[in-house]
């Protein structure tokens, strides 16, 4: 069997159903590590990955690997942090996860879209992390999205001029941008111009001053499309809206696509002209919502795959509930969690992120935690943890843990060790014998074995698992 080949085919059919590329990163270095007797293991490099992998794709995997190969009966998952190093051969490597997810060209700028520009128009990038599938659409912005993506694979021809409101942080930009990147993916001989109103406002302004303007026109016409964030900031600067009502009719009436945005509704603009509002109104204004708990959820969710990140569930509840005003605010604070957890490789805690949202914004009532529940939840993540936590336990020294020594009160704490860690963090033997003193993965699984028999009769032993398993948790 070439186990290469197998499961790059499986991870790009899984690719194929669910439809988000940046899902494929999670499968980058892994591999297909045995495959005996009805079992195969799939190796994962971080505890991670095969976390994530496991809770959304372990049914799904089972039945594309069992299509590939019916003698399989049971797939195993197993950490290998020796999955990264560079020479594995059989693992799935950046280069076939970039093949499957079809990018065709190297992209010369991180995150950032090169854009075919006319001369002297200076806005040239997007931002690629905003496209319309990492826009989480919910009841309440399900019309925006839609509205984005029918212009997107139609521009010009409906929804035009297409004019989004709302309050700060509920996704204009992103839309915007989205639709943009969406545009010129289409199609792309197309000339998209994203910029903000003030970017906007000053080139004209400079225009005028150097008696440019014709140019500033012929430059603007050959638009596909015209994308202006927060108009709200046109007002009363009459020569520019002129010059910004001149422009507009020229794309408009060339069936160019337009696409707006602002804090408010047209008719609300201060200081902008009643001839310029009422065009706006010729084609499509929707309105921006706070999206509701579950969606916020969800747009959680979707941040920390975007930035490669598993944080508990609980905790991004907890950030959903607090932070309800802006989504621009709840992302912050996300991010904030995340930068934490990559500095302090500490994980992100109910009382790490109130801490985080209660700097941002002192005023805010924090629901969902008291001060008293400081230790409520203790996570684990890594060996040393669980070690860690039940030598606290049985009140040994940690070194005594991991250590030779074969007393009686140690085996016990060191038995029940191995077991939790394999219980939780679905380690393999022998990742666990590197653990302690790089025992044998024989002797672990003896371990292991020994407290799941005596778990169904000692009543000590489950006693002290089950008051362990507390404390972590779960
Ligand atoms: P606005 O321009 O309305 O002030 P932004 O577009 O800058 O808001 O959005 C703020 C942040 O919230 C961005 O990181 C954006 O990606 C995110 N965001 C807002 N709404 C959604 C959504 N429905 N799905 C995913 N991300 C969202
Ligand atoms: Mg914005």
């Amino acid at each position: 069997m070439d186990k290469k080949a197998v499961w790059e085919g499986v991870v790009a059919r899984l690719s194929q159903t669910v439809g988000k590329s940046h899902i494929l990163s999670f499968f980058k270095d892994s591999a297909i590590l045995d495959n005996k007797d009805g079992i195969l293991t799939v190796g994962i490099p971080t505890i991670m990955g095969l976390q994530f992998i496991k809770d959304r794709f372990e049914k799904r995997l089972y039945e594309l690997i069992s299509e590939a190969l019916p003698d399989v009966k049971e797939i195993r998952y197993e950490v290998k942090s020796s999955l990264l190093d560079e020479e594995n051969v059989d693992k799935l490597d950046s280069r076939m996860i970039s093949e499957m997810e079809g990018k065709k060209s190297v992209r010369k700028v991180p995150n950032r879209q090169e854009v075919l520009m006319p001369d002297g128009i200076r806005s040239k990038m997007f931002n690629t992390q905003y496209t319309l599938d990492t826009f989480i659409p919910g009841n309440e912005n399900k019309l925006a999205h839609a509205a984005c993506m029918a212009v997107a694979a139609r521009p010009g021809n409906i929804y035009n001029p297409l004019f989004l409101f709302g309050g700060v942080g509920l996704g204009k930009t992103h839309l915007l941008q989205a639709t943009g990147n969406q545009i010129l993916k289409n199609f792309r001989d197309k000339t998209v111009v994203y910029m903000t109103s003030e970017r906007f406002i000053n080139e004209i302004v400079e225009a005028i001053g150097s008696r440019h303007t014709k140019s500033f026109k012929d430059r603007y016409r050959n638009l596909d499309c015209l994308i202006i964030d927060d108009i709200q900031f046109f007002g009363n600067k009459s020569s520019s809206q002129q010059e910004f009502f001149h422009t507009f009719n020229e794309l408009y009436d060339n069936k160019k696509q337009i696409i707006l945005s602002s804090d408010r509704p047209p008719n609300d603009l201060d200081g902008l002209e009643e001839r310029l509002t009422s065009r706006f109104g010729m084609g499509m204004i929707v309105e921006l919502l706070l999206p509701d708990f579950e969606t916020r959820l969800a747009i959680l969710n979707t941040k920390c795959s975007e930035h490669e990140v598993m944080i508990d569930r609980e905790v991004l509840e907890f950030i959903a509930f607090n932070v309800n005003n802006s989504v621009r605010e709840m992302v912050g604070v996300l991010v904030k969690a995340i930068a934490e957890w990559e500095l302090t490789k500490t994980t992100p805690t109910i009382k790490s992120v109130s801490d985080t949202i209660r700097r941002l914004n002192r005023n805010i009532d924090i629901k969902g935690y008291k001060q008293e529940d400081d230790s409520r939840k203790l996570i684990v993540r890594t060996n040393e943890d669980v070690i860690d936590l039940v030598a606290q336990y049985y009140k040994i020294t940690k070194s005594d843990m991991i250590s030779d020594d074969r007393r009686k009160e140690l085996m016990l704490p060191r038995q029940v060790c191995m077991y939790l860690i394999r219980e939780i963090l679905n380690q393999s033997y022998a990742t666990i014998g590197e653990s302690f003193s790089g025992r044998n993965h024989t002797t672990v699984m003896h371990s292991c074995g020994k407290i799941e028999k005596e778990l169904k009769d000692d009543t000590r032993v489950s006693r002290d698992i089950n008051a362990l398993k507390k404390e972590i948790g779960i």
